[in-house]
Parts: C-alpha cells; sequence; structure tokens
C-alpha cells in the first residue's frame, strides 16, 4: 500500500489546538489522525483510522488464538435488560438514554454484560456448551463528567469487550487466565511500557480483577508498587493492613480539655503541645483523629450524609472513596445539611455525636487504622474543647471501617512485612473482572448440569479500549518533534520524502515505493512538488511518526539514500540499489506478524 501525500486526506497543523490538554492529543490533532466533532466525540481521519485498526487486529488476533468467538451487538439498546440489573438507575448521568417515536425508553450501550448474558440464555442450556468465550469491538457511548485529552477519555468510543460463561469456579479461573495472558500478549506487541495492577469491581460487581495501564504521568490512574514484593494495585483497591489491637489497660480516661482558636490540625497540635504536653514524645498529627463529613449522593438522587473518621494526618481521598462506593458519588456536606444536624458543633464534631446510633443518626465509618486500643485526640463536641485519650473500643465504637483516607508513598506494604509503596500515574487501558454470578442470577442465565440439575452460570468480563489505547500509545512514544510510533501500530511501515527538485529523485523515491509495497511494506510517500519545501516535509515526516523514515535526495546524484530511525534520529546511508532489501528486514526484522 502506499499514501502518496499528495493525495492523502490529511492536512499537518503548525498550532496546537485549543483544547488539547496532554500532548498525545495536540499531536494527534496536529498530525492530522483526528478532528473534534464536540466534546469527547472525534472523527477519525485515514491516519488515525489506520493506527486504529491495527490495534483492533492486534486485539482480534489474540483474542481469537484464545479461542473467543467474535461477534456484534447494536449500541442502541432497550430498556429492559438494563432495569433487571439495575443499572439503567445505577448509571445515572452516566449513560445516553433516549425515546423511540412510541415513547419507549432505549439507552446507547455503556458496556454490554446484560446483552451478551441474554444471548447466551437465548441459545445455550447445558453444561456440554460451557465454556463459552465471546467477543465484539464496538463503538460505546458514556456521558463521562469530564471527557478530556480528547480520545483519551471519549463519550463515544470504541471498546474490545469479551465475556466468559462457565459452570463453575474453577472454570471461571481458566476463562480468566486465559484472558489474563492474551492481554500481556496484546500489551506487549502494542509495544509500550505497562503495569497489571489489582483494582476494585466498581459498578460490575464480582470479585477478583486487574487493571493493566500505561505508565504516563497524564494519566489519571494512581496506582502503587511495593519496594520489596510483587504487589502492585490501583489506589483505589489498596486495602491497609489493620494494626494489632492495643492493650489500653494503663490509658487514663477520656478527658474533654479547652482547646480555643484551633481550626485546624496544626493548630490544635501546637496547642496540645504547649497545654497538654505528653510525657513520651511530642502530640503530632497522626495523634489526633480528624472528623469527616460528606454526603452519599446516591444514583437515584438521594443525598445520604456520611462521617469518615481519619487519623489527622490523612486526607480523604475522593477518588479512593468513589472507589470503594462505585456507584455513589460523593459531595462535601453542604453548609446547610450541616446546621440541620442540630446535635453537632462545628469544628468540634467527635465520635460521641456520630453513628447510626448517636443523636445525629449518622453512620461513622474510620480508617482501618483507627483499631481498638488506639488513643486520640479529637472534636468534644463542645465548642473550644477537645477530648484527649478517647480510646476506641472503649469510649466510642464506630459503624464500620473504610478505605478512604490517602495512601502515600512510604506507606507499608500491605502484602509484605518489609516493602513499603512507591505511587506514580497511569492510564486505564484494560480491566478484567471475575463477574460470578451476579448478572446470571440477574438475568437468569442457568444450564443444566451432568446431574440435571440447574445451575446458574458464572461469567467473566474482560474491556480493552482500542480508541484509548491510540492516544495512550502515543502519549507513551511521542517525543518533542512529533509522534513516534511502535512498529506493530504505525499507520505505515516506511515514510519515504522525495526531497529535492531533480525529477531523478521523484523516479527513484516512486521506484523505492513500489518495490516495497510489492512486498507487502506499507508506505507513505511524500510525492509533493512545487512549494512544499524538503523542510516542510521532513517536519511532516517527524511529527506523523513513522517508525522509519527514508529521504531520497542530494545523495542519490552518488547513488545513495539516507534511512533514518524516528525514534534514535540514527541515519545509515545506503545504495539506492540495496535500499528496499535493507528496509525490508528493517520492517519485518521487529514485526511479530506477516501483513496481509
Ligand atoms: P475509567 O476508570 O478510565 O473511566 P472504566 O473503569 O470506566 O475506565 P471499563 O468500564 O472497565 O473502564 O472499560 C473497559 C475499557 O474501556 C477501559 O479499560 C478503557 O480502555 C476503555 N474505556 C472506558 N471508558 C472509556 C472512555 N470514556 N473513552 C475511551 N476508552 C474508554
Ligand atoms: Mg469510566
Amino acid at each position: 500500500m502506499i499514501l502518496r501525500m499528495s493525495q492523502l486526506f490529511v492536512r499537518t497543523l503548525r498550532d496546537d489546538p485549543n483544547d488539547a490538554e496532554v500532548p498525545s492529543h495536540r499531536l494527534l490533532v496536529r498530525a492530522g489522525y483526528i478532528r473534534r466533532n464536540a466534546p469527547g466525540i472525534y472523527t477519525w481521519l485515514p491516519l488515525g483510522l489506520k493506527v486504529l485498526r491495527r490495534i483492533e487486529d492486534i486485539i482480534r488476533e489474540e483474542m481469537n488464538a484464545i479461542g473467543a468467538q467474535e461477534m456484534l451487538f447494536p449500541a442502541l439498546l432497550p430498556k429492559a435488560p438494563y432495569e433487571a440489573t439495575n443499572r439503567w438507575t445505577e448509571y445515572g448521568d452516566g449513560i445516553f438514554r433516549l425515546q423511540d417515536r412510541k415513547g419507549d425508553d432505549y439507552l446507547l450501550g455503556p458496556t454490554h454484560e446484560e446483552m451478551f448474558t441474554l444471548v447466551v440464555k437465548d441459545l445455550y442450556s447445558s453444561y456440554k456448551d460451557l465454556p463459552l468465550s465471546i467477543y465484539q469491538i464496538q463503538t460505546k457511548y458514556r456521558d463521562e463528567a469530564r471527557p478530556r485529552a480528547g480520545i483519551l477519555r471519549g463519550r463515544e468510543f470504541i471498546m474490545k469487550d469479551s465475556y466468559s460463561f462457565d459452570i463453575d469456579d474453577a472454570g471461571l479461573e481458566r476463562s480468566y487466565q486465559a484472558h489474563r495472558e492474551a492481554y500481556i500478549r496484546i500489551f506487549d506487541r502494542l509495544g509500550f511500557e505497562y503495569v497489571i495492577v489489582k483494582a476494585t469491581s466498581g459498578a460490575m460487581g464480582g470479585s477478583g480483577s486487574e487493571e493493566f495501564l500505561a505508565k504516563a504521568e497524564v494519566g489519571e490512574d494512581t496506582y502503587v508498587r511495593c519496594t520489596h514484593c510483587d504487589y502492585a494495585a490501583n489506589v483505589e483497591a489498596v486495602a491497609v493492613r489493620p494494626p494489632a489491637a492495643l492493650a489500653y489497660d494503663d490509658v487514663p480516661a477520656a478527658h474533654a480539655e479547652e482547646t480555643p482558636d484551633t481550626p485546624t490540625i496544626d493548630t490544635l497540635v501546637a496547642l496540645l503541645n504547649e497545654k497538654y504536653p505528653r510525657g513520651d514524645r511530642p502530640w503530632a498529627a497522626g495523634d489526633t483523629l480528624k472528623n469527616v463529613l460528606l454526603v452519599l449522593k446516591h444514583p437515584d438522587g438521594s443525598r445520604e450524609p456520611l462521617a469518615i473518621g481519619l487519623p489527622g494526618d490523612r486526607e480523604v481521598d475522593q477518588k479512593r472513596l468513589e472507589g470503594q462506593l462505585e456507584p455513589i458519588e460523593v459531595d462535601a456536606m453542604t453548609e446547610a445539611e450541616l446546621t440541620a444536624h442540630s446535635a453537632l458543633v462545628k469544628g468540634y464534631i467527635g465520635p460521641d455525636a456520630l453513628g447510626e446510633k448517636s443523636a445525629s443518626g449518622i453512620r461513622y465509618l474510620v480508617d482501618p487504622r483507627v483499631v481498638e486500643g488506639t488513643r486520640w485526640v479529637t472534636g468534644a463536641n463542645l465548642s473550644g474543647q477537645h477530648v484527649i485519650d478517647l480510646v476506641a473500643g472503649r469510649d466510642f465504637t464506630p459503624d464500620g471501617t473504610i478505605e478512604a483516607a490517602d495512601v502515600r508513598d512510604g506507606d507499608d506494604c500491605p502484602n509484605c512485612t518489609e516493602g513499603t509503596l512507591e505511587s506514580a500515574r497511569g492510564i486505564e487501558m484494560g480491566h478484567i473482572f471475575q463477574l460470578g454470578r451476579k448478572y446470571a442470577d440477574a438475568l437468569d442465565l442457568k444450564v443444566l448440569d451432568e446431574n440435571g440439575k440447574l445451575v446458574t452460570v458464572t461469567m467473566g468480563s474482560y474491556g480493552v479500549g482500542p480508541s484509548r489505547a491510540v492516544a495512550a500509545i502515543a502519549e507513551n512514544t511521542l517525543d518533542e518533534i512529533g509522534l513516534c510510533w511502535p512498529r506493530e501500530v504505525s499507520p505505515a511501515d516506511v515514510h519515504i520524502v522525495a526531497a529535492g527538485k531533480d525529477p531523478a529523485i521523484f523516479e527513484a523515491a516512486a521506484q523505492l515505493a513500489d518495490d516495497l509495497s510489492a512486498q507487502g511494506i506499507d508506505v507513505i510517500y511524500d510525492d509533493r512538488t512545487g512549494k512544499v519545501s524538503p523542510g516542510v516535509k521532513f517536519k511532516d515526516a517527524e511529527l506523523i511518526g513513522v517508525p522509519t523514515i527514508v529521504t531520497v535526495g542530494r545523495g542519490l546524484a552518488d547513488g545513495t539514500v539516507d534511512i533514518k530511525d524516528r525514534r534514535t534520529g540514527d541515519k545509515t546511508e545506503v545504495a539506492v540499489g540495496d535500499a528496499a532489501a535493507r528496509l525490508v528486514e528493517t520492517v519485518r526484522g521487529r514485526r511479530h506478524h506477516s501483513p496481509g
């Protein structure tokens, strides 16, 4: 295949688009890969579509290799299945809903667990039919709150979603591992750096799940890794290892003390050290128990207050909290909502006034570090007073625990006793779930087992985003001068620049393009004449980011052309006659599959 720049439907741009937040977005627009239509809604131009299709093909090959079968659902879906699983409500504002001319409700599919479950129920009835893995590569719709960074978080985007169906847990485990290995092969082939981390299951329900994250500073996900063991988790999924309970026989009875003008933890700690010094060491922020009032926004719109108690040296991490509560969202408590709870003394709220059985009736959950026997300084629920030596389990009993405190570099690893955690950012590229029986239960997917007994099928769901991958790979590989594609996903294998005016240059370049194309190599050939200078052509080639750039120019007089590696910038001079063979070798050497 030869794409001639004189005809290719592309316009490279010198200026960055106004709305571009991240480098990959800027470059994909400037290099002529995508165009924006509305927030989170993009058109794929020819170059962009080529990259997208190559990614889809890699995914397809690896899914087929584990015996998964491709099919295709509509994007326009009826409401009933999503009502049966309650996701019509749970998705809240997150989905696009519409009505037909008769007033019947529809949605644009955000993900298809329901539809896959139903089609299996429709056609299969026996354990002999299982295991089964089916998938599609299809357009999804989500009314994302913050569509951002171009195609990285679209409102219309492409997803490969597959689903496994098994008769028992051991079968699900096998299907999950097969998908996990296929994903590893996919991401290895895509050619960028990624990590596999433990994840929360969110709105999907179910038990175990892992995410594949592309390493990227612009990523919206934060993950941690242990400095010692192989533990890696999305911060949302980090479960703090609670310390052992402490004996508190020697701890004096709790006592309320005057602590005027201590609106912050810092001022409180300073006052404690001045007026109520400890014998063993100075007071620190971590000795205080901070009670944070929040509101849970349920998908049906209702608001429920929630109090979270955590050590004063930690903050509530909203994303982490929402990760535990999904589909519920979290809001700050408004002034009016706070005043409505007359039992609460603002600024001095203490455990006494919190809990389902307290005067306020507000559910009170604490950080897992607040174990029995720990002593705290906290609000006395009296204006200007804090209580000292308040012991968890003796003086107060929360309604439960919750993982809401921020996770920090240097925190203890939850998995081993030697390591600490280090954080980094990433982009979620894929997510694999052991769903279990949630959807099969809700939609009544049962088959007959060996004994002729009806049993509920157990499922897995496995998603990866080819459109997001285009941006994430771009982000992971670009440099100061432009895009820089890994060979397997590049829109072409070789970019030939005819640099000069001499017709012999164009003849030789065209000949090289033909030779390569005849051998199955995809070529972009910059055959533009007239006012397009060699400088402009080089800049465009660098911006577009094909891994090998060939210049047919001045050297031709001596019988040579230049081959440049886009990533390293390394140049080699090659005899014209050897160029095609050399390029075929370069391209094939690093490509896992043959073209076509
Ligand atoms: P995120 O946390 O980034 O919103 P998600 O948890 O909602 O992702 P899943 O529902 O697991 O994502 O979807 C599976 C895959 O689909 C993701 O791993 C990602 O690659 C892709 N994906 C999800 N939402 C989007 C989006 N808005 N735009 C592009 N790709 C997306
Ligand atoms: Mg999402």
